[in-house]
């Protein structure tokens, strides 16, 4: 089940497995390959910090705990989509920006991410808790 998982991600995985050599590091968290590092993505005007492509999380800066919570949903949503991702993405960013919303906040996937993240931060943060 896990293997089809990967496989129904891999196109889009192979797509950030080619951007991520133009990355400084790359190491596997969570069974998912992070690169980490570039400057030529702010250059050509990206303005976030990470972008998940299947099973390839890219930031151009360090990731932290929070962000790879927000990232791996976006992972689970590639799991669940696979290649049709690719375009139901930016169809839900069109979707929101149509009907008076913001491409990316109002973005259904972004909403997912951060509602599912926050909830899997707040579990987190109450495993850190030393024992009663
Ligand atoms: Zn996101």
């Amino acid at each position: 089940m896990r293997l089809l998982r990967y496989l129904w991600a891999s196109p889009a995985t192979l797509l950030g497995l080619c951007l991520s050599l133009g990355f400084d590091r790359r190491f596997v968290l969570r069974g998912v390959i992070v690169a980490e590092g570039a400057r030529w993505p702010r250059r050509l005007g990206w303005r976030y910090r990470a972008i998940t492509l299947g099973h390839c999380v890219l930031c151009v800066d360090e990731i932290d705990p929070e962000l790879m919570a927000h990232e791996m949903v976006h992972v689970r949503q590639f799991e669940r989509w696979g290649p049709l991702m690719l375009i139901a993405y930016p169809l839900a960013s069109a979707g929101a920006a149509v009907s008076g919303g913001h491409h990316y906040d109002d973005n259904h996937f972004e909403a997912q991410a951060r509602a599912l993240s926050e909830r899997s931060g707040s579990d987190s943060r109450e495993s850190e808790r030393p024992p009663a």
